[in-house]
Formats: C-alpha cells, structure tokens, sequence
C-alpha cells in the first residue's frame, strides 16, 4: 500500500535492521525497542489485521516468530518473552499493517504481563459468552 511504511520495508525501499525473512513474512529490529532485540514480524503484502492473513501467511509468521525465539535464546541469553499483537484501533495499534511483536524479557525491566493490559470483565456470565462464540 502507497505511504505505508512497512510496505516500503518489505519492499527494502527503506532501511531497517531485517533478521530472516521467508516467502510470505519478514522480521526487522524496532526502531524504538521496548527491550534489547524487540523485533516486529509482518506479512510481505499489506494486511491490516492479523485475522486477514492466509494460513500461508499466519504459517510463515509463526514459522519467523520460533525460529528468532529460539536466536535470541541462544545470542541474547534470554529465557522470556512477551509476544503479542496490537489488532486495531483499541489495541492501540498505531501502524495499519499488522505487526507481531517478540518482546524479549529481562530481569528487572519493570514490565509486566499480559494481564495489565486491560481489565473490563462486565461481569457477563462466560456461559454467554461462550455460546456467542461456539
Ligand atoms: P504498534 O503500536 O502499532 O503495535 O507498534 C508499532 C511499532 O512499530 C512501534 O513499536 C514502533 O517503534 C515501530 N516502528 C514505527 N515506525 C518504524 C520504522 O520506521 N521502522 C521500524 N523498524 N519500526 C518502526
Ligand atoms: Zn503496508
């Protein structure tokens, strides 16, 4: 897509620091890590959401995020990570082509889990919801 930023790394039309890439993904160190080796994965094409790639792509995604997990276990001596995606606008996605993040962890790096994202339950029985989503 014309002006999307991560399109033009794809292409290679501008610089990033890209670790491995396959046929349908690639993987690049983020210009403002969160931690030492913060590395975003996306699709070649452009894709929005994460729930708009083809299985190829998903595939070749997931195939990038083991492997560069498995690198930085070994080169970064690290032994956690937060792994995740920002999918739309209330996630607080802020590039319109979907990027997963690989997030190594280190000891006293002040974050936290997963599970300080968000907290807004509404008390909704899961019994509901589940059968919304059978
Ligand atoms: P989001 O909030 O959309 O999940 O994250 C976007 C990420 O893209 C941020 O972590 C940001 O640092 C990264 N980013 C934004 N522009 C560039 C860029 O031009 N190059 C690289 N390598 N990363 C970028
Ligand atoms: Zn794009």
């Amino acid at each position: 897509m014309k002006d999307c930023i991560f399109c033009k790394i794809a292409k290679k039309e501008i610089k990033s620091y890209i670790l491995k890439e396959n046929k349908f993904c690639l993987s690049f160190l983020d210009i403002n890590p969160l931690t030492p080796g913060h590395t975003l994965v996306i699709p070649k094409k452009h894709k929005e959401s994460f729930s708009d790639l083809t299985l190829q792509e998903a595939k070749g995604l997931f195939s990038l995020v083991k492997s560069l997990m498995k690198r930085m276990r070994e080169k970064l001596k690290v032994g956690s990570f937060t792994l995740g995606v920002n999918d739309g606008d209330l996630s607080g996605q802020t590039i319109q082509h979907m990027h997963f993040h690989i997030i190594p962890r280190y000891p006293g790096d002040g974050g936290k889990s997963i599970h300080s994202i968000v907290k807004f339950p509404l008390g909704e029985p899961l019994e509901e919801i589940y059968k919304k989503l059978k």
